[in-house]
């Protein structure tokens, strides 16, 4: 396919690292950028975009997504799930399979992405599975996924690793593909006794029944145990600020250690969370108190982890909309990641530079994304424009993603990109897809 070039001018440019003195951007016929600079001129018969002093950012990087297809699509599909990716100003998406049929197979993985062809609206990375039965799959998976994910702790739809024995089995036989092992860290036993010491008043509380220390204790474990064994490990969605300084300490140390944080645990807090109804901002691991969110920020603006991910877990809102120990954990936030992202800045007084460099070059230099989150000549024209200036409420009804929910419904928030380009293509256009799903697996390639 190709595209048209494209000259974009008189914006403010991001890199991927800080915001750059050109104004001027232009995509070539392959969807990849040919030029930066100022004072650029338009070639004959080339589409010109007039930013007017709007924001031009490479496309997000989310490394941690749920879009639940196939397996459980009357939660989300890659239709829908990417449709809101967009509306979001994310053009890759890493996901991650934590309902039947997990990845345990290349030919799992390698099939998901044939059968992926024309679904999804933006490029995709599928993650392998890492469990007992995909012990010996894991080599096989080496070029097709940069890392398989492993549950140290019980989540939606998947039962954790047993015991440190069987941590230590499947660290090792990721070792010895040269896999990186991407994990979920939360200790069973910690909140199996947080549950069972449980009182009138804290038997509802997300953040007590599934404690701080049970992260915290897990990610100790799974740094040392990776040591040991000489795994690559990248801790997801670290909620807790000592999780997170475990990691970077690590990683100081010359250890094969990075971690994300989500969204969410750098922009609410467990009494937010708690006063929300239905549910709305149950998710695992918990959103923790304002002392973990503040240690979080102080850790991404340190550069100190290596990223954000949105974890976007969908489920119908009835399904949430449930007694608490019934309601399962996840929420959706594909749809709304630049905006969570403008919020994060404004309450903090964080630089917006920081925050975009962890959704943008951070995931992708972590995984080996060489073509995206970067406006750099040769790489994939993904395009996003967004005027910060611009504020609306969220309406939940209008988000693309499946659900139809948001925990940010009726909240007034900034940053809604207006235009969305994929390699060089626009595929988002104030709230409308003007192209059939053009979205590639990245590690398939195409012959
Ligand atoms: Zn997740």
């Amino acid at each position: 396919m190709t595209a048209s070039p494209i000259l974009f001018r008189g914006g403010r440019l991001f890199d991927g690292h800080r915001f750059l003195d050109q104004t001027d951007l232009r995509s070539d016929a392959q969807g990849k950028i040919e030029a930066i600079g100022n004072d650029l001129q338009p070639l004959a018969g080339e589409v010109v975009v007039e930013l007017d002093g709007k924001w031009l950012l490479p496309g997000l990087v989310d490394c941690h997504v749920h879009f639940r297809e196939p397996g459980l699509v009357h939660k989300e599909g890659y239709l829908t799930g990417s449709s809101g990716a967009l509306h979001g100003g994310v053009t890759t998406v890493m996901e991650i399979q934590n309902n039947p049929p997990l990845m345990e197979t290349a030919e799992l993985l390698r099939q998901k992405m044939v059968d992926l062809h024309g679904v999804s609206r933006v490029d995709f990375v599928p993650y392998g599975n890492l469990t007992v039965r995909s012990m010996d799959q894991i080599a096989a998976m080496v070029g097709l996924t940069p890392a398989v994910k492993c549950f140290l702790g019980c989540s939606t739809g998947s039962a954790g690793v047993a015991d440190e024995k069987t941590m230590r089995m499947l660290f090792t036989a990721a070792a010895q593909a040269g896999m990186k092992v991407v994990a979920h860290c939360e200790d069973d036993q910690i909140m199996a006794d947080a549950q069972a010491h449980a009182t009138a008043e804290t038997a509802d509380r997300h953040d007590l029944m599934r404690p701080a220390v049970g992260e915290i204790e897990s990610i100790r474990n799974a740094i040392r145990v990776a040591g040991e064994v000489g795994a690559e490990l990248h801790v997801f969605h670290i909620s807790t600020a000592d999780g997170g300084r475990l990691v970077a300490e690590a990683n100081d140390a010359g250890q094969a250690v990075t971690g994300t944080t989500g969204t969410q645990y750098l922009l609410v807090t467990a009494e937010e969370a708690y006063a929300a109804k239905q549910n709305r901002f149950k998710v695992n691991p918990a959103i923790k108190s304002d002392e973990h969110r503040q240690g979080l920020r102080e850790l991404i603006r340190d550069g100190r982890l290596q990223g954000i991910g949105t974890d976007h877990a969908p489920h119908p809102l009835a399904d949430k909309d449930r007694p608490y120990a019934k309601a399962p954990s996840g929420f959706p936030s594909i749809d709304l990641v630049l905006p969570m992202l403008f919020a994060i800045a404004d309450d903090s007084g964080m630089d917006m530079s920081l925050l975009l460099r962890a959704m943008t070059s951070q995931p992708a230099d972590e995984f080996g994304l060489s073509q995206k989150g970067r406006l750099q000549l040769g790489a994939d024209a993904d395009l996003v424009a967004v005027d910060p200036n611009v504020q609306r409420q969220v309406e939940e009804s209008e988000l693309p993603s499946k659900c139809k929910w948001s925990p940010f419904h009726g909240r007034q928030m900034r940053g809604f990109p207006l235009q969305v380009w994929l390699r060089g293509e626009l595929v988002f256009d104030h709230g409308e897809f003007p192209l059939k799903p053009s979205g590639k697996p990245i590690f398939l390639s195409e012959n």
